[in-house]
């Protein structure tokens, strides 16, 4: 994914259910076992695809009592509560119990009942999701409501793996977290300073690349309809859910990237522009522009927006920028 002529020192572990590399310019196996050990911990107060956790010690009292949670997880939890709030916001944090039914990327072959998706439907509330900053608890309203931390727990990890590399003097180096890339300050490969990050063309299982990106102590998010999905009677069925009709939101997008300061930013942002289409989309970003935004459409153009923030190269003929 990283493109280095330079003297780099890649660890590697399957963590997150995808596969975690740090890549330095310095050997540093007791730094990079650290962070991995640190990943584990973070992953098993988020994680909602086992039955032990923070995040599911606040999913199983749903309907029932409020349960405290760590300062962190909190203040996660709040944050991810206000994007699912905002005006038109596709995230929804409040998701889980319809990712549980769809079971899109853990073995869901076909699409639930439409009977299915309407019980599911009453539960995904994110305004019944009740925090109390007092006591630092948060409260599920309704019993079978459940938190999904799913598109964002990357991101708020990846800030944490950066924060731990700049305290132990470490100031270049890229954070994969699965795709979701953390490239810290300055490469070290060329003049410029700028550390080349792979985008990879959708459905293709060989690693091919659309082009890369070049960028300076970013974070590159990337949300699309391919990392996780089935097909059934011809109809792709992906892992971003629409709160609002309780199937895969469908546009126009193949993929949406997204290059910002923080990688929780770049998360949440992957998701819920993701959602919006490009043309809203776009016009949100041109309100925001300190973030920025590669978009992949199916009929393969690529489209940037806030380009300022990054370079882009195409390396692949079969799309076109327009
Ligand atoms: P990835 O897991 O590939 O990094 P995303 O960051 O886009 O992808 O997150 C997708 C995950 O987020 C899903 O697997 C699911 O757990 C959760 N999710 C699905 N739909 C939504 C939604 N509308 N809002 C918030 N989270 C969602
Ligand atoms: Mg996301």
């Amino acid at each position: 994914m990283v493109n280095s002529s330079y003297e780099s020192y890649e660890y590697v572990q399957n963590l997150l259910g995808t596969t975690v590399s740090l890549i330095l310019c310095e050997p540093n196996e007791n730094v990079a076992h650290k962070i991995f050990e640190l990943i584990k911990v973070l992953e098993s107060k988020l994680t909602v695809n086992r039955p032990v956790s923070e995040v599911m010690s606040v999913n199983l009292a749903a309907g029932q009592q409020p349960v405290k949670v760590s300062h962190s997880i909190f203040s996660l939890i709040a944050q991810a509560k206000d994007v699912s709030l905002m005006p038109g916001s596709c995230f929804n944090v409040a998701i889980g119990p319809l990712v549980k039914l769809w079971k899109i990327g853990f073995n869901g072959r076909f699409p639930p009942s439409q009977q299915q998706i309407d019980e599911k439907r009453l539960l995904i509330d994110p305004q019944d999701i009740e925090l109390n900053v007092e006591d630092q608890t948060v409260f599920l309203k309704k019993k079978g409501m459940e938190i999904d931390m799913g598109a964002i727990a990357k991101g708020y990890i990846a800030d944490i793996v950066k924060a731990i590399l700049l305290q132990n003097g470490i100031n270049q180096a890229i954070i994969n977290l699965g795709g979701n890339v953390v490239a810290l300050n300055q490469s070290p490969a060329n003049a410029e300073g700028f550390w080349h990050i792979g985008l990879r063309k959708p459905f293709s299982n060989n690693d091919e690349l659309v082009g890369f990106l070049k960028v300076i102590n970013k974070s590159v998010v990337t949300s699309g309809i391919y990392e996780r999905y089935f097909v059934h009677k011809d109809t792709l069925y992906h892992h971003i859910l629409d709160s609002s009709t309780g199937y895969p939101l469908n546009n126009e997008l193949e993929s949406i990237t997204i290059i910002s300061d923080t990688s929780l930013e770049g998360d949440l942002f992957s998701t819920l522009l993701y959602g919006l289409g490009y043309e809203r989309a776009n016009e949100y970003l041109q309100k925001h522009r300190n973030l920025s935004a590669i978009f992949l459409l199916k009929n393969k153009t690529i489209k940037l927006a806030n380009p300022h923030n990054f370079a882009f190269e195409l390396t692949n003929h079969q799309y076109v920028m327009r």
